[in-house]
């Protein structure tokens, strides 16, 4: 799981050293205008850019700049590092020859992860672990896959209060007084907040405590006096137990807050949860600052934000049996929806499973008297939602047989996608639509991997929990595929939403999760159109004669281009060329970090608050 928007790059090495890249160079030739990227280990987001000419090493500083480009300081930024290679491999801009060629990683290897890499890893997964209290692997990866770039925004300004060097608010004396009992190692450290506002760095070398003030610029970097800039104070601390820069010698051990493990770290300091359930977002510096303004905005609420997202991400572990009693039940008039079986309700259910002991749960319920050919259909698709666990996924949690058959199922309460696009145009961004959307790429990636294919994927079908978080519903169509098999054969046509399928599923009934890539494609297309219907003035027979003549449906207007190009891959004629959805979540998951990486409207270097 990567953020960093050079991880697709062949020629980025990821965190290894000066002396490392040059070994990387020298093996590789030293031809003039051989070069590679490599991870700056000062800047959050920053790169080094080595370069060879005439037998010599060149290593540029590629910054990250506050207001989301990227540039070699003195020269022209670009709005990403693959952008800013690709520059410069037509103009040398001030470096002694144009780069030429890319000394490559070694074929199916990674970046190199540094330490920045595996501790902010290790943080996200701890803080989506903490504030959503999950427990389960699974969930705890899908959580962080799709909220990373906003988590790791948020963490970045508040992750030294988790650290154990931190200590607050202690006075010098305080910070001397600790310093001086326990070991005497030279470069035992601590960082406390200074009274002038900012943090302090006190250090023990040669039994004396020296104390460093920790400064912050205009664009929120953090250094000690005369010493290298840094996007956080945890960055900082890190770097400085590599290399002296400034210091007596190199930070060593860590003096330990003792208050800390008992702390519940769950929301960092300053996001108390308010009664409604929402917790104001924190005051945070330059870059990092979130890309989320105000709820009242409404569009980009973080997710620890809202209580909704606990219940949505948890999996209820109690309620795995197939069979609910009538008496855990409680119907509601309130009716979410309706289709030919009867309707769907709200109701409560009563488990053991949580601290209320109840949970909001959507009730789809058979038309009494139904023929059991109905019933038949929503047993079999009680049966395939049993199997699948994934957060993107509407969970059933019971099936209840009593004065009609029930199908008990997690509760979406925000409807489906294309209505809800329909009626909040303004506050949705098409960054928000990103997001929901690689979340259902998501879900559907898992339905890939357990070999179902859905059969009928589209906007009507996307529940959303609240406005930033997707699940995928209604496994009326759906099927599990043999081990052996690559798709399902329909015996009959039956009605079937055609402008949602695969020319593969209207000439020979062939259903696989190539053709639910199709329904995908136009699924997309909806909800980028903020809920348009797809080829609104044509009928099903007339779609399928005008995708058979090779035409496809246009970019709706608010579309970014690299997600109209997906919607058009997903419309590959053939599905043997067609992306499948490890695919096509993949390139989603690219296209949102990396947007998320982008200065959102509104960010101006140096106009961001300062944290403390
Ligand atoms: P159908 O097979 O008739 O399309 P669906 O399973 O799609 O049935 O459900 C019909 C409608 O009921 C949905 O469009 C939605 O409005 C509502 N609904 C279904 N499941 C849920 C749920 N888990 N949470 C909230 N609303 C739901
Ligand atoms: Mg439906």
């Amino acid at each position: 799981m990567s953020t960093d928007p050079a991880s697709q790059l062949p020629f980025y090495h990821g965190s290894v050293s000066r002396r490392d890249a040059e070994r990387e160079l020298m093996l590789a030739d030293m031809e003039d205008g051989l070069f590679l990227l490599r991870q700056c280990q000062r800047s959050l987001g920053g790169y080094v850019l080595s370069l060879t000419y005439q037998g010599v090493f060149h290593h540029y500083p590629v910054e990250r700049l506050p207001n989301g480009t990227y540039g070699i300081p003195g020269s022209m930024p670009h709005c990403g590092p693959a952008e800013l290679c690709e520059f410069l491999s037509r103009e040398a801009d001030g470096m002694p020859c144009a780069l030429r060629r890319p000394c490559l990683r070694a074929p199916e290897q990674p970046p190199r992860k540094g330490l920045f890499d595996t501790l902010r890893e290790n943080l996200l997964r701890d803080y989506v672990k903490q504030t959503w209290s999950l427990e389960d692997a699974e969930d705890i990866e899908q959580a962080v896959i799709s909220h990373a770039p906003q988590l790791e925004k948020l963490m970045a300004t508040t992750a030294h209060e988790k650290m154990a060097w931190y200590h607050g608010k202690i006075s010098r004396q305080d910070g001397e007084r600790l310093l001086n009992t326990g070991s005497k190692t030279d470069g035992r450290f601590l960082v406390r907040d200074s009274e002038a506002g900012t943090f302090a760095l006190s250090m023990l070398y040669g039994k004396t405590v020296y104390h460093y003030r920790i400064n912050q610029d205009k664009s929120g970097k953090y250094s000690i006096p005369e010493g290298d800039r840094f996007d956080t104070v945890w960055q900082m601390v890190q770097y400085l137990k590599m290399k002296p820069a400034g210091l007596m010698t190199n930070l060593s051990e860590e003096c330990a807050n003792s208050t800390k493990a008992a702390k519940s770290p769950a929301l960092p300091a300053g996001r108390k949860q308010h009664q409604n359930g929402y917790t104001p977002p924190p005051r945070a510096t330059s870059f990092l600052r979130p890309s989320l303004p105000a709820p009242s905005a409404g569009s980009q609420l973080l997710p620890m934000d809202c209580s909704g997202f606990a219940n949505a991400y948890h999996n209820p572990k109690d309620l795995k049996k197939f069979f609910i009693n009538r008496d855990q039940l409680v119907m509601d008039e309130v009716e979410l929806g309706s289709g030919n079986f009867g309707c769907v309700k709200k109701g409560v259910l009563k488990t053991m499973d949580n601290e209320n002991g109840q949970i909001d749960v959507a009730i789809k319920v058979l038309k009494n008297g139904d023929e059991s050919l109905v019933k038949d259909e929503m047993m079999r698709e009680a049966e395939i939602m049993h199997q699948l666990s994934n957060a993107f996924i509407v969970r059933m949690l019971g099936l209840c047989q009593a004065e009609s058959l029930m199908l008990v199922m997690e509760i979406a309460s925000a409807g489906p996608l294309h209505k809800f696009l329909q009626s909040n145009k303004s506050s949705v961004t098409v960054e928000g639509i990103v997001r929901l959307m690689h979340q259902v790429s998501m879900g559907m990636r898992y339905l890939e991997e357990k070999k179902f294919v859905h059969r009928d994927l589209a906007a009507r079908n996307v529940l959303l929990v609240n406005q930033t978080f997707a699940k995928i519903s209604d496994f009326g169509l759906s099927k599990a595929l043999g081990a052996d098999d690559g798709y399902y054969k329909a015996k009959t046509t039956g009605k079937w939403p055609l402008k949602w399928y695969a020319p593969e599923c209207i000439s020979f009934r062939k259903f696989s999760s190539k053709s639910d890539a199709w329904s995908f494609g136009v699924t997309m297309w909806e909800a980028f159109s903020y809920g348009g219907k797809p080829y609104k003035k044509m009928n099903g027979t007339q779609v399928v004669d005008y995708i058979n003549e090779g035409n496809r449906l246009g970019r709706p207007s608010q579309c970014p281009e690299p997600m109209y190009q997906l919607m058009m891959d997903c419309w590959t004629y053939k599905h043997e060329d067609r992306p499948d959805f490890q695919q096509a979540e993949g390139s989603m998951r690219t296209y949102y970090y990396s947007i998320c990486n982008q200065p959102q409207p509104g960010d101006e270097a140096g106009a961001a608050q300062p944290t403390k």
